[in-house]
C-alpha cells in the first residue's frame, strides 16, 4: 500500500521538476540528475547515480528512472489519481440515482378491470420458472399479465393500455 499522504509531502518538499539526466562535464555518461535546466552547470544537483569504483549496475537506468519519477510527476500522478476517484465516486452516485428513476418507472398502474381498492397491483416472481408476472391483489379479480424474463417486462406488460401512448 502506497502512503499517498507522505508521498504528496515528500514531492511537495523537494525540488520541483522536470529533472534532467545529464553527463557531467568530465564524463559523458548520462548518470547525473539535475533539476532546473539540462545544463549541468545551470541545473540544481540533485543526484547521480554513479557510484565511486564506477561499476555499479543499471546506473544510467536508474539516473533516467530518477528523472522521470521527479516530484511534478508525482504530484501530477497524484492528483490524477485522486481526479480518477473522484469521478468514479460521482459516476456511482449518478448511477444509483438513475437506479431509483427506474424504480419510480416500476410503479404498476392501477387493475384496469376492478381499480385499486385491493391497493397496488404487484409484480412477482414464479419460484420455479423465475419468471415475472404482474398480478391484481384482488383475489376476486385475479387479473395478471403474461410471464416475462424481468419484473420490468412484466411491468410493462401490466401498464400497456390499448389505445393508449406508451
Ligand atoms: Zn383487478
Amino acid at each position: 500500500m502506497i502512503d499517498e499522504q507522505k508521498l504528496r509531502e515528500l514531492a511537495e518538499a523537494a525540488t520541483p521538476g522536470p529533472w534532467f539526466v545529464v553527463g557531467q562535464p568530465w564524463n559523458p555518461k548520462a548518470d547525473f540528475i539535475v533539476a532546473g535546466s539540462p545544463d549541468p552547470h545551470m541545473g540544481q544537483y540533485v543526484a547521480d547515480t554513479e557510484d565511486f569504483d564506477g561499476e555499479g549496475q543499471n546506473v544510467q537506468e536508474n539516473a533516467a528512472y530518477i528523472a522521470s519519477a521527479n516530484p511534478s510527476a508525482i504530484l501530477a500522478l497524484l492528483d490524477e489519481l485522486q481526479s480518477l476517484r473522484s469521478d468514479r465516486t460521482t459516476k456511482n452516485t449518478e448511477g444509483s440515482e438513475m437506479n431509483s428513476e427506474t424504480s419510480k418507472l416500476q410503479e404498476t398502474k392501477e387493475c384496469p378491470f376492478c381499480g385499486n381498492s385491493w391497493g397496488q397491483p404487484q409484480a412477482e416472481v414464479d419460484k420455479e420458472s423465475g419468471r415475472w408476472t404482474v398480478g391484481c391483489m384482488n383475489p376476486r379479480c385475479g387479473a395478471s399479465s403474461g410471464y416475462c424474463d424481468t419484473e420490468d417486462e412484466a411491468v410493462n406488460l401490466w401498464n400497456t393500455r390499448a389505445g393508449e401512448a406508451q
